[in-house]
């Protein structure tokens, strides 16, 4: 089969024949790549930002946004068939450690993560498991959720967690009207009663979420900040959803907070630098986002078929992986990025 396979960081993969993976485990599935979406953190793996974090050995598949067909299954799979149209939930979970009982799946001790500690989906077929399969309505199209499985399942994860403080009459700041904010603003509207205000470095950007719900559009031309505060009366928003966490957002967010107000960071590659006495005097929280569980993938398909969450997408066919790749690296693709095998 076809596979976009990384060598050595920082250069580009190289898409090129690889074996097709087979069934080994009684709990194992293949599923048959509909759409693959390319994402942000692609590039930071080849740029080598994940090379000790994942500890995966190169050469390697890329690709952790799958969504396909069941192609085949392990003796001891029950909860889907081949042919069966699944989202595949980006880790392979244990399902006996004390966080996947706790239905924590990202948190699971033995869990491999396709496509960034094994081989991954940028490919005609994927190895997953049971555990991870979402089955979903046949009507869904693989390449048009493919990156509901990790860009979507992370904004809406992030946004389950603050729904429990937005209250009638709270505000919350989306930092990042991109794909993730996309579907972050999506999911607020579709969870919680908060008023919306989104900042973006580009006005066109900001125009289009108006139509996603958003109630505030603010430019981050430098006074964001103050003008946020406006926004709020002078006190902060109750949340902050940051998904950019590089380049001063991730300072920003900070100073957006009302007291007690949570900091979510879902974008990534800054530094957060906050003096240990403004967290103690305000009683601010900073919330981490890894993925999500089963559950949220399985609760955010359902807004999909709902039609309360849609994706916005830039079809390319595998073999034009590099193209796609270099399109997001430099700021020319629009929508999220999907790779789709020949075939598919
Ligand atoms: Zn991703
Ligand atoms: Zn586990």
């Amino acid at each position: 089969m076809q596979a976009v396979r990384l060598h050595q960081y920082e250069q580009m993969p190289v898409i090129e024949e690889v074996a097709e993976p087979k069934i080994t485990g009684a709990f194992d599935v293949i599923v048959r790549i509909g759409g693959a979406g390319l994402c942000r953190t692609d590039l930071h793996i080849i740029e080598g930002q994940w090379a000790e974090k994942s500890g995966v050995t190169l050469p390697y598949i890329l690709g952790h946004e799958n969504a396909g067909w069941v192609h085949a299954v392990g003796s001891a799979v029950s909860n889907v068939a081949v042919g069966d149209t699944v989202i595949v939930h980006p880790l392979v979970s244990c399902g006996l450690c004390r966080a996947c009982r706790a239905g924590n799946d990202m948190h699971c001790v033995n869990a491999s993560f396709p496509g960034i500690s094994v081989d991954g989906g940028m490919a005609h077929f994927l190895k997953t498991n049971a555990r991870a399969v979402v089955k979903l309505n046949p009507t869904l199209q693989p390449k048009d959720i493919a990156a509901l499985a990790d860009a979507g399942l992370t904004a809406y994860h992030a946004v389950k967690k603050a729904s429990a403080l937005l209250y009638p009459g709270t505000k919350v700041v989306v930092i990042g009207a991109g794909g993730l904010g996309h579907i972050g603003i999506q999911c607020l509207k579709a969870l919680t009663p908060a008023e919306i205000i989104v900042l973006d470095r580009s006005s066109a950007a900001l125009a289009l979420t108006k139509s996603w719900g958003a109630d505030y559009q603010v430019l981050a031309d430098g006074s964001h900040v103050a003008k946020v505060k406006e926004i709020t009366g002078g006190q902060g928003a109750e949340a902050v959803i940051d998904f950019v966490g590089e380049q001063g957002a991730e300072q920003d967010a900070v100073q957006m907070l009302r007291r007690a107000g949570s900091h979510f960071i879902i974008g990534y590659g800054g530094t957060l630098r906050v003096p240990t006495i403004d967290i103690i005097s305000t009683e601010i929280n900073f919330i981490g986002n890894l993925v999500g569980s089963y559950n949220d993938l399985d609760e955010l398909m359902t807004l999909t078929a709902q039609g309360k969450v849609t994706l916005h997408t830039a079809v390319y066919p595998l073999d034009a992986a590099l193209d796609a790749i270099h399109a997001l690296d430099t700021g020319n693709l629009r929508g999220r990025g999907i790779l789709v095998p020949s075939g598919a």
